[in-house]
């Protein structure tokens, strides 16, 4: 097996069992392994640490799979699938709709597998999980037994990786049109060929939920409502009125069948550019009970925490300004480049500038299909609060 040598002293984050070997830490790579080959990884005294998928062309030049010496194999992805979708089990009796394989933090680098119903889609990122691709079809067709499984490998982080796209029917039927799945008792119309990451968010069904109970007789501004998670669990739960923005056409399309699908009232749906929307409203003396803001990522590393900062401030800092005495702000940040800790810093600086008190009233995270595993702390990029503002 070609074999990976570290510099002197760069073991540390993996006997820490930090799965990732950056380029800049490594001293010499044996033979010339070709992309997701599996290899050995060893300090530079020669002892040995785990074995991994080496990828040349990528930064992250290997991703570990196993800390001991084992073959990587079939039974190995049978196994690690195995393992991580007994862990959802008890989801399903009233989610169809869950995540199956949360990548790095199910032991399973660069794949991602998202359970809807009868499809299960498959998000692979990196080049050992591309390489492994019908290993981990056929494993996840013999352990959920789907009637489709379809393949979304085409996020952004692809290029980093020195990859290409690769979407279509891997096993079994077409995707059934519409796709119907259930969310917590909601029903859910979602895209998967098209829609966004794999379809729908499924990070976010614990804060909906969070929102259903909250948001009886209250009026409610979902923005970046993309295809109405929030908005359908809000008009559940009983609000008084949802308004929800987002810039995707096709999105509201969607998010408006889904309120038609569970027998709703109709909502308020403004397609734009939120940041605009907002003032608008300010300007307006519009006001309400309840917001929800999800945005996309801002700040996909560190490099962009100074800008997405600012954009998150001015979200939050108009969302207070819109909020009545007493309302609630579910506030969310899913980029990895900001921390909890900062992410708090921002909501907080923007209530000040709004000249709101606000208190945090509860913390927010995905549900347990994300886990986020202990020597992984990157796996913890989805962070919400939930604030509100103080009653007269
Ligand atoms: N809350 C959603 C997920 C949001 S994803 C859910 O629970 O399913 C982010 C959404 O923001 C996408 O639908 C995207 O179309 C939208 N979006 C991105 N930038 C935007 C902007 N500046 N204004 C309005 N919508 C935006």
């Amino acid at each position: 097996m070609n074999k990976l040598v570290l510099k002197p002293g760069r073991e540390k984050s993996l006997k820490r069992r930090h799965p990732w070997v950056f380029s800049g830490a490594m001293a010499k790579l044996t033979g010339d392994p070709k992309s997701g080959e599996t290899i050995e990884v060893c300090s530079s005294d020669g002892e040995f640490l785990g074995v991994a998928a080496c990828n040349a062309r990528s930064q992250i030049v290997a991703r570990m799979w196993d800390w001991q010496k084992r073959a990587i194999d079939a039974a190995f992805f049978h196994e690690r699938v195995e393992r991580a979708v007994a862990l959802r089990a008890h989801l399903l009796p009233t989610s169809d709709t869950v995540r199956l394989v949360h990548a790095e933090s199910d032991g399973l680098p660069g794949v991602v597998i998202d359970r809807y119903g009868e499809t299960v889609v498959l998000q692979l990122s990196s080049a050992g999980a591309m390489r492994w691709r019908d290993a981990i079809a056929d494993a996840v067709m013999g352990i959920v037994q789907p009637h489709t499984i379809y393949e979304r490998s085409d996020a952004d982080v692809l290029a980093l990786e020195g990859l290409q796209p690769s979407v279509g029917l891997l096993r079994g039927t077409s995707p059934a049109s519409p796709l119907l799945v259930y969310e917590t008792g909601a029903a859910f119309e979602v895209d998967v060929p098209h829609g966004h990451k794999t379809g729908f968010y499924l990070d976010q069904r614990a804060n909906r939920l969070r929102v259903r109970e909250l948001a009886e007789k209250r009026e409610v501004l979902d923005c970046f409502a993309y295809t109405g998670g929030f908005t359908v669990n809000a008009l559940a739960g009983g609000a008084a009125k949802v308004t929800a923005i987002d810039s995707s056409g096709p999105a509201l399309e969607l998010l408006q069948r889904n309120v038609a699908l569970n027998k709703l009232p109709a909502c308020e749906c403004l397609e734009g550019d939120v940041f605009q929307l907002l003032r608008k409203m300010r300007d307006q003396a519009r006001s309400f009970d309840l917001i929800v803001l999800d945005p996309p990522k801002f700040a996909p590393t560190a490099a962009h925490a100074e800008k997405a900062s600012r954009a998150y401030k001015d979200i939050n800092l108009l969302a207070f300004k819109l909020l009545r005495p007493g309302g609630l702000l579910f506030t969310f940040s899913c980029s990895g480049g900001v921390s909890r800790e900062l992410f708090q810093k921002i909501v907080a600086g923007a209530a000040l500038d709004a000249g709101v008190d606000a208190q945090i009233v509860g913390h927010l995270s995905p549900g347990a299909d994300h886990p986020v595993a202990l020597n992984f702390p990157e796996g913890d990029y989805l962070k919400g609060l939930i604030c509100r503002v103080a009653g007269r």
